[in-house]
């Protein structure tokens, strides 16, 4: 510092001025707020707001305000962030200090000598990997005549970590590697010689409670209630039958859920099934509870699954906000038209509403690329303006099988699928017409259904109870 002054005395009068000059611009600028944090605050979808009955375009979009984008693609639970409402109270226990190994409760009964944990590097061999743990080559031969060792430890990866532990005379007494969160191959080096176990975790179910209110859109709120993309989806299909996803949300819409996550030693693993769920929807409520046959039934014990989907698109490619009156496409005036519009994104893929034969699948100048689905003699289903047709007339199509893509051919203005649900040769609106029953519960299940639905549906209603006594 003395030689910088020094320096600086010896600069003419003026050079001194800019150099001062210059110092304070650079303090400023660094003292100053960021204009990206102050802008990333006003973006909408940072808090959500959005207004109903406004349009906003949202092109296969997510809108996910917490999650970042990579999660829902992302199903590796340990690169999962967990929501703080749900966070085990245990989740420190992921974290482990890379020299002091804590011994796994599962092999307690090795000895505990000499222990590293080695991370593998990249281009690292078994062999290069145990010459940094100190180990020869005939160790590497050894282990390697283990089959599962040999088929393991051969094709570790960088990243994976090796749990080492040697004799104080630098013999290799144990060696654990993870194949998985709850799986551990262990090899031993005792007075047998070299010997290989698996070792599995016991996992542990725990049951989750989740509920929100829909303020403008229900990805949001299942996001804010702690749920992950999957769930959110799983949520959907299970009441995809009663509600239109992508077009009957409207706000006060409420769902609540119990769902189980899996544990092992405490430590999170990942999300397992929804076990019950209510949906109120437009004050109409569905429930559903998940029976050991993997199936949901209504709590009354009616099968979730019936002959149609509500929508033949998934919400989460509809523009998401509430937008209940229409548009017509072309003129651009609310009409009744014959008709349900879906406006998304080129490309949507467009799913059968049920099980039939395709007794059209064609191009007019019209209806642009077109599909007619014939269910039996009651009920048919048209879809129109498709970008690309997948199946072909005569063609039998399962529900839920992708039958094209949403575009914009024929007369229109953009692209949308356009809808038609006709029963005995009558259009109806395919979101509120009733359709049959579906399919009770086998009479010999009955009772035992009867009473897990009680105690799920006691359980789901007790804990709505405890969220509003905590608010
Ligand atoms: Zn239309």
């Amino acid at each position: 510092m003395g030689k910088v002054i020094t320096l600086f005395k010896l600069l003419p009068k003026l050079h001194q001025m800019l150099l001062c000059g210059l110092f304070f611009v650079t303090l400023i600028i660094i003292l100053m707020p960021s204009d990206n944090v102050q802008a990333s605050k006003q973006t909408p979808s940072a808090n959500g707001e959005y207004d109903v009955n406004t349009r906003y375009s949202v092109p296969l979009a997510f809108r996910t305000p917490t999650a970042p984008a990579a999660e829902l693609s992302d199903t590796n639970p340990e690169h999962r962030k967990r929501p703080a409402q749900l966070a085990p109270a245990s989740s420190k226990t992921t974290e482990q200090d890379p020299q002091q190994v804590k011994p796994e409760p599962s092999v307690v009964a090795a000895k505990k000598l000499n222990e590293k944990r080695f991370q593998v590097k990249s281009g690292d061999t078994l062999a290069a990997l145990f010459e940094r743990a100190g180990l020869s080559a005939k160790d590497v031969y050894d282990v390697t005549q283990l089959p599962k060792a040999k088929k393991n430890l051969l094709k570790i990866m960088p990243g994976d970590n090796l749990v080492i532990a040697k004799s104080e005379d630098g013999k290799l007494v144990q060696l654990r590697y993870h194949l998985d969160k709850i799986t551990t191959l262990i090899v031993d080096n005792g007075e047998n010689g070299y010997q290989e176990s698996i070792v599995k975790k016991t996992v542990e179910a725990r049951s989750k409670f989740a509920n929100a209110t829909i303020e403008n859109n229900f990805w949001n709120a299942g996001v804010n209630a702690g749920l992950t993309p999957n769930q959110i989806m799983q949520l959907a299909t299970i009441f995809g039958w009663d509600i239109d996803f992508a077009l009957d949300l409207r706000k006060g819409d409420q769902f609540a859920m119990i769902f189980e996550e899996e544990y092992a030693d405490g430590v999170f693993l990942k999300n397992g099934n929804i076990l019950a769920a209510e949906f109120t929807n437009q004050g109409d409520r569905y429930t559903a509870v998940r029976y050991k046959d993997g199936n949901y039934y209504s709590e009354e014990g009616r099968s979730m699954r019936k002959a149609f989907l509500r929508s033949p698109v998934d919400f989460k490619y509809v523009s998401s906000s509430f937008n209940p009156r229409r548009l017509h496409p072309v003129t651009g005036q609310v009409k009744a038209h014959r008709g349900v519009d879906y406006v998304a994104a080129v490309g949507t893929p467009i799913k059968a509403a049920g099980n039939g034969r395709v007794i059209k699948s064609s191009y007019n100048q019209y209806n642009g690329n077109y599909v007619f689905i014939k269910h039996n003699d009651t009920y048919t289903t048209k879809y129109l303006h498709l970008t690309k047709r997948k199946v072909k007339t005569g063609q039998s199509v399962k529900q839920g099988q992708i039958i094209g893509t949403l575009g914009s051919t024929g007369r229109v203005t953009g692209p949308h699928l356009h809808y038609e649900f006709i029963v005995n040769g009558v259009h109806r609106n395919p979101r509120t017409i009733k359709l049959p029953k579906s399919e009770p519960i086998a009479s010999k299940e009955k009772a035992q259904f009867a009473k897990l639905s009680a105690t799920m549906m006691a359980e789901l209603e007790h804990n709505k109870q405890v969220q509003i006594a905590a608010q």
